[in-house]
């Protein structure tokens, strides 16, 4: 409370007056530098070092003022400071520094004559500052010390060779001639909960602590009291975050933990690199599936193209545009060069790590399945060949008979022989079936290409087709009068193919529908069924190798999951397309086109 106007007081009123400012001094002590009492050892924190250099003029110049005898062990720049301000007011320094009474060393130049092994030495300390103190007090004077090797130790990391200092300067205290001494720190060398307890040991070595100018340069016991509620709150929102950071980075550990272990101990093959292709870490399985040393891939010199054949460069090069369109590359199937130089097939899903230029790769071994499949495919080739001979001579012996048994009207066998002859035209068209696949695999399918007309060959289709099945009627719509070049008998195959299809597949019903038209480029050929259709999901899978849908509910149809693989290689072969549009339940329409001549 502040008032201008004379006020007088009671005897208990001015006694509370005093208790309340002895109160206020007392929490919010002011630093007073002609107060010194004869032997203290604060120490001073400071952000900035121009507020150090104050304070410490302030102590040595009242300090040479009052007769006291000063020594200052600072760094060159504090130094060079200090001396220019007491200069600038009014101080003779050289005749100080004459009469003894001031004395400036250099922190670095003292620390190296008092430290052994990193540690302060407490014999050469009391030698080489001992002795000073000893010389400059004079036998009466009052001493001043204003100490930075403390401070220097505690910047280049050696915080227990600063805080054994500081016992040593209370050592020294307590045995020779009194002395204050003025330690400063900068408050940056504490910036960190790892100085927590450090910083506590500091403070514990001096008999004063104040604290830097945020708060000593405050003036009123309010300003002060505010200053210290704001810092509570500062300190107890730090503990709160520091609290929570704890858990957070545990549960980070655990994470990281959990995904180092998938990583490590994962049967499929895993790296990271950048997109450049330098690999910046493997797992084992991925070392072992390439035979090199981790130190061996993550080399500088090793880029991820070594490891690829030439041919599938172009594959790494568009996974690597897709990560960077889209953020993965979808699965892809290559080669890797072992360190052998042995090829190794695999199966390959590179994903982008968001908000960085590398990604993860999966790698697995597919060359074990590669060669089954080789086999299975050298099986089927064989295989068809050899039934193949058996069952031309069946068909050429029954053919024989039965011109025979014509002439002998024997209508019983030649029923039973025209049944056989069913089966055996089935049997050839599933070998022929196989044959084709083994040569389209191994790019041996010959085609015989000539100019043909369309409508022509599909009339033909349907008129044959029209004579050999008995539940299904096939209507033709349409015509193209077009003329396409190719192979006749191959896109006769396909036609063949598709109508078996649309017949097998819808047992209830008892029609199909063939539309042929043209545009300006293309004969469009379209095969119509009302059977079981379908689903959407396994449109697009129809035309691999062997795939056949199967429906728990649906009843399975006969066939080897070929005929329409077959079909699509066939029409793609003369630059056309085969697809289809259905529902499940609601018939199948395929369409294929084939260009104009
Ligand atoms: P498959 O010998 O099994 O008929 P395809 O390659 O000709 O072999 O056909 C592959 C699969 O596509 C068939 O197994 C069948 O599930 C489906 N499919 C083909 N055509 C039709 C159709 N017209 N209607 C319904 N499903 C069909």
């Amino acid at each position: 409370m502040t008032t201008t106007s004379k006020k007088t007081y009671t005897s208990s009123e001015t006694a509370e007056a005093l208790r309340q400012t002895i109160a206020e001094r007392e929490l919010t002590p002011h630093l007073n530098w002609s107060e010194m009492g004869e032997s203290e050892h604060f120490v001073q924190f400071y952000e900035n070092d121009v507020f150090l250099v104050n304070s410490l003029s302030e102590f040595v110049g009242t300090g040479l003022g009052a007769g006291d005898s000063c020594i200052v062990i600072t760094t060159k720049a504090h130094r060079e400071d200090l001396e220019e301000r007491l200069k600038a007011i009014g101080l003779d320094l050289a005749a100080a520094r004459t009469r003894g009474e001031y004395n400036a060393l250099d922190a670095v130049e003292t620390l190296s004559k008092i430290m052994v092994d990193g540690m302060p030495d407490a014999d050469l300390f009391f030698e080489v500052v001992g002795s000073l103190i000893e010389r400059t007090a004079q036998g009466r004077r009052h001493v001043r010390i204003f100490g930075e090797m403390v401070a220097h130790l505690w910047v280049e990391g050696n915080q227990p060779a600063a805080i054994r200092l500081e016992e040593l300067w209370n050592d020294l205290r307590n045995t020779i001639h009194p002395f204050s001494l003025f330690c400063a720190y900068s408050t940056r060398g504490f910036a960190g909960e790892v100085y927590g307890i450090p910083f506590h040991e500091i403070c514990k070595q001096h008999s004063r602590v104040i604290p830097d100018e945020s708060y000593s340069a405050l003036t009123s016991p309010d300003e002060r009291l505010r200053a210290i509620t704001l810092l509570q709150q500062k300190a107890n929102s730090l503990e709160a975050e520091i609290a929570e950071r704890k858990i957070v980075e545990e549960r980070l550990r655990i994470s990281e933990n959990r995904y180092r272990h998938l990583f490590d101990s994962n049967l499929i093959g895993v790296f990271v690199s950048d997109f450049a292709g330098t690999f910046l870490d493997a797992n084992d399985a991925f070392l072992n599936l390439l035979g090199y040393s981790r130190e061996e891939l993550l080399a500088e010199t090793m880029q991820r193209d070594t490891l690829t054949p030439p041919e599938f460069h172009y594959l790494s090069q568009n996974a690597v545009k897709a990560l960077q369109e889209t953020g993965a590359s979808g699965t892809y199937e290559k080669e890797y060069l072992h360190k052998s130089g042995k090829r190794i097939a695999v199966l390959v899903a590179v994903t982008r790590i968001e908000q960085t230029d590398t990604c993860i790769g999966f790698v697995l071994d597919i060359s074990e399945r590669k060669e089954l499949d080789k086999r299975k495919d050298e099986f089927i080739s064989m295989a068809s060949h050899e039934l193949k001979t058996p069952v031309t001579s069946l068909k050429g012996f029954l053919n024989l008979l039965q011109r025979r048994l014509i002439t002998q009207e024997d209508e019983k066998t030649l029923h039973y022989l025209a049944r056989m002859d069913t089966q055996v035209n089935k049997l050839t068209r599933l070998i022929n079936d196989l044959l084709d696949l083994s040569k389209m695999q191994s790019g041996q399918l010959d085609y015989q290409a000539e100019r043909f007309q369309v409508d022509a060959l599909v009339q033909e289709i349907v008129d044959n087709m029209q004579g050999t099945s008995h539940t299904h009627r096939v209507l033709l719509e349409g015509q193209a009068q077009a003329e396409v070049f190719g192979d006749r008998d191959r896109i006769g195959q396909v036609l063949i193919n598709l109508l078996n299809n649309a017949i097998k597949y819808s047992p209830h019903a008892d029609t199909v529908l063939m539309r042929i038209a043209k545009d300006r480029h293309q004969v469009v050929v379209s095969i119509q069924d009302f059977g079981i259709g379908i689903a959407q999901e396994y449109q697009h899978k129809i035309f691999e190798r062997f795939y056949q849908v199967t429906d728990a509910e649906e009843k399975t149809y006969p066939g080897l999951g070929i005929g329409l693989y077959i079909s699509c290689q066939i029409i793609k072969r003369h630059g056309g397309q085969l697809w289809v549009e259905s529902k499940k339940g609601e018939g199948a329409t395929f369409h294929f086109t084939l260009p104009l001549c």
